[in-house]
């Protein structure tokens, strides 16, 4: 603002010095083409000098008098001759004394009535003495007498003549010294114009140049706060990450444990609170997979697992998912699919079922009456292409224009804390619009105060042939319960963490079998080699020697027992944890908190292995 201000005044100045400086200019030229002027008619009356002038016509005069003296004294015809021509030339000056311009100055004065008008007559009669056919002597003798008489008003003009010079050229001095001062004080003046010009110039120089270093400061130190806060930043998901995955084991216990607990046998209120226990337990686990999803989104370590999927089976688990929800709120929930049928395509499926969750939740959290439902679009984008749009419709509370426009923003929830009816920690609109643009596409919204809101989700999933999908995820069925495959089956956990190790071996012992404990994977690598297992669940982080290493040493052993079947389990979610899982050599994942059916389903299909 200030630095504005300074720089309008500048210019300001600057403008200002230059008409200055130009007007100075300008009057240099005027008094330099008046002085041009004055010089020039000084030469003017040099080159036809007054004094010149009369000098002249007093030497003609005083020659003709001189020679009519002399023929008045002969009176000889050969001194008529010499007179006509002293005459002419006398004439002649005349002439020039009468319309000269330089002796414009001397009309004005008396010497000049008296020596040069007065003597006209004079010169008229001379000529007619002149042009007489005999010499009149008389007639001469009174030009002569004349011209004496005048001779004393000749002498007084050329003095007058010389007098009035002096006087024209002292004023043409004054005029010039006058201009030539002018011109001093002009140049000078523009001298201290310009030295103030190029001073400020040089002050503007210094201010702007201080104002570059302070600005070069400025963005050094920006862009230091910017490293520290992003390293802050990288901190803090990396403490997010950590903590999740630290908070993940022991919950994995609680969870377990109330699952085993409502088997036993108990009252029916006491079921009632586990069944409350195991609520707030999921929420808990939602939250922090949103804590832990956020985290992975800015470190950029989320990474989509794009597998072919088959789109009816996974809109059908969602719909076994969300259904309850929204019969326990009395809203009716409905799917309408296209009528044509739905193209293979190629998605992570557990993403995409996390924005449908997302959305429907959300629509029946927010809906009080009505109903929820889903439409499906699709539309081929190209040969390859396949455009998806997921449509949540609600009959719900509907969000205001304003509000909307901050909906995808991380933390953001319409009703602030103070007034909260609904829980949530808005986060979920921000993960699954990521998640969204991951999969080349948006989440928009619409939505009504009052009437209800629509939330699109629309992707681009590349199609693949029909025979990539895997057989197993066409066929969801999960392997049959065959619970006397898994009888006596010998299974081996390694797992150091006490209440873990009580929850997979109480888990185990439901399926009967035959349960074996290593706390680390030294122990486990040691163990396989002295007895025969049927399958191996590993646990990564271990003291000692973590499972990843222990599944390599394993796989290098000689032997059959490189070929036991090892399944990792893991807190650590990432896309990168599956990964190095399966890279160190193990058959299979899963991750805590165990799912029973999941562990179920992983022993039997090892069971049914191991028999074939
Ligand atoms: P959360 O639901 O955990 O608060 P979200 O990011 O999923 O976080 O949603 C952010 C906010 O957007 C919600 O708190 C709610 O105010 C608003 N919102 C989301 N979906 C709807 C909906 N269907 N109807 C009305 N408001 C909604």
């Amino acid at each position: 603002m200030a630095g504005r201000t300074n720089n309008r005044r500048y210019l300001l100045w600057l403008a200002v010095g230059t008409a200055t400086m130009a007007l100075a200019m300008a009057s240099l030229l005027v008094f330099e083409l008046a002085q041009k002027r004055a010089i020039e008619r000084s030469s003017a009356i040099g080159s036809d000098s007054l004094t010149a002038l009369t000098f002249q016509f007093e030497r003609e005069f005083l020659r003709l008098r001189q020679v009519l003296s002399e023929a008045v004294a002969k009176g000889d015809a050969s001194d008529m001759g010499a007179l006509a021509m002293r005459n002419d030339i006398f004439q002649s000056r005349l002439t020039l004394l009468l319309e000269s311009p330089s002796v414009a100055v001397l009309k004005s004065r008396e010497e000049y009535r008296k020596g040069v008008l007065d003597l006209r007559p004079m010169v008229a009669e001379l000529d007619q003495a002149l042009g007489a056919k005999f010499i009149n002597r008389r007639a001469l003798a009174d030009v002569l007498a004349e011209l004496n008489r005048l001779g004393a008003d000749v002498q007084a003009l050329t003095q007058a003549a010389n007098s009035e010079e002096a006087r024209l050229l002292e004023q043409q001095a004054d005029v010039m010294g006058q201009q030539n001062r002018l011109i001093v004080w002009l140049t000078l003046a523009q001298l201290a114009l310009l030295m103030i010009a190029s001073a400020s110039l040089v002050v503007r120089q210094r201010r702007q140049e201080a104002e570059r270093l302070a600005l070069e400061q400025l963005t050094d130190e920006l862009r230091e706060a910017q490293f520290r806060a992003e390293a802050a930043s990288r901190g803090k998901s990396q403490f997010l990450a950590n903590m999740s995955h630290e908070l993940r084991t022991p919950f994995n216990g609680l969870m377990g444990m109330l699952g085993l607990l409502k088997g036993t046998q108990i009252t029916a209120t006491q079921g009632e609170y586990i069944q409350t226990a195991q609520e707030s337990a999921g929420h808990l686990l939602t939250l922090l997979n949103d804590v832990l999803d956020m985290s992975a989104l800015e470190t950029g370590k989320l990474a989509l697992k794009p597998m072919a999927a088959h789109l009816p089976r996974l809109l059908a688990e969602v719909n076994a998912l969300m259904s309850p929800l929204a019969k326990g709120k009395g809203l009716d929930f409905h799917m309408r699919l296209p009528d044509a049928p739905l193209p293979q395509v190629s998605v992570d499926e557990t993403r995409l079922k996390q924005i449908l969750f997302n959305l429907i939740s959300n629509a029946i959290k927010f809906t009080a009456a009505g109903q929820v439902v889903l439409t499906l679009c699709q539309r081929m984008l190209d040969a390859h292409t396949l455009e998806v749009v997921f449509a949540v419709r609600d009959t719900g509370i509907g969000i205001e224009p304003q509000a909307q426009l901050r909906l995808f923003q991380r933390f953001y929830q319409v009703e602030g804390s103070a007034t909260r009816r609904f829980g949530g920690t808005g986060l979920g609109l921000e993960i699954s619009q990521s998640i969204a643009q991951l999969m080349h596409g948006a989440i928009t919204v619409e939505s009504v105060v009052g009437k209800g809101s629509t939330f699109t989700a629309t992707l681009q999933l590349p199609m693949v042939a029909e025979a990539q999908v895997p057989a197993a995820a066409a066929a969801p069925a999960p392997p049959a319960p065959t619970s006397g495959a898994t009888q006596g089956m010998r299974v081996l956990v390694v797992e150091d963490h006490p209440i873990n190790q009580k929850l997979v071996g109480l888990l185990l012992a439901r399926m009967d079998c035959q349960i074996d404990f290593c706390e680390n994977g030294q122990l486990a690598v040691e163990r396989v080699q002295q007895e025969v297992f049927h399958l191996i669940l590993m646990d990564v982080n271990m003291p000692v020697m973590d499972g990843l290493t222990a599944t390599r040493l394993i796989r290098a052993l000689p032997g059959t027992v490189a070929r036991t079947p090892i399944v990792v389990v893991t807190a650590d979610v990432m896309n990168e944890a599956r990964d190095h899982a399966l890279l160190a050599g193990a058959n299979d994942f899963i991750s805590k908190p165990l799912n029973v059916e999941q562990l179920r389903g992983i022993v039997q299909r090892y069971a049914a292995a191991g028999m074939a």
